[in-house]
């Protein structure tokens, strides 16, 4: 399993303990999970990651797209059920 770096924390980790993000044009919106295309953003699942990331705004630079306050609101309101969907990590 290739390894991905956390965009919140900068550390590295196997890029299926991470939630992938990615940006989705037709939607205009944050998706998160596996399967969809384009550019990919890395994160723990982990609240503290994402606070890290929204900080910077490093969700938009890994993805390289200007992404609208809505979305970045629309993907922190949603991220306990995305954590919560990507189930438990590997001897967590
Ligand atoms: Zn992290």
């Amino acid at each position: 399993m290739p390894e991905r770096t956390c965009i919140g924390c900068r550390s590295r980790a196997p890029a299926d303990t991470l939630v992938r993000i990615a940006w989705s044009p037709t939607g205009g919106r944050l998706v998160t999970g596996p399967g969809h295309s384009g550019r990919g953003a890395w994160l723990c699942p982990d609240a503290e990651c994402l606070d890290l990331a929204m900080q910077r705004d490093a969700v938009g630079r890994a993805l390289r797209v200007g992404v609208p306050a809505a979305a970045a609101a629309e993907l922190v309101a949603g991220w306990a059920s995305t954590v919560a969907a990507a189930g438990p990590l590997p001897g967590g």
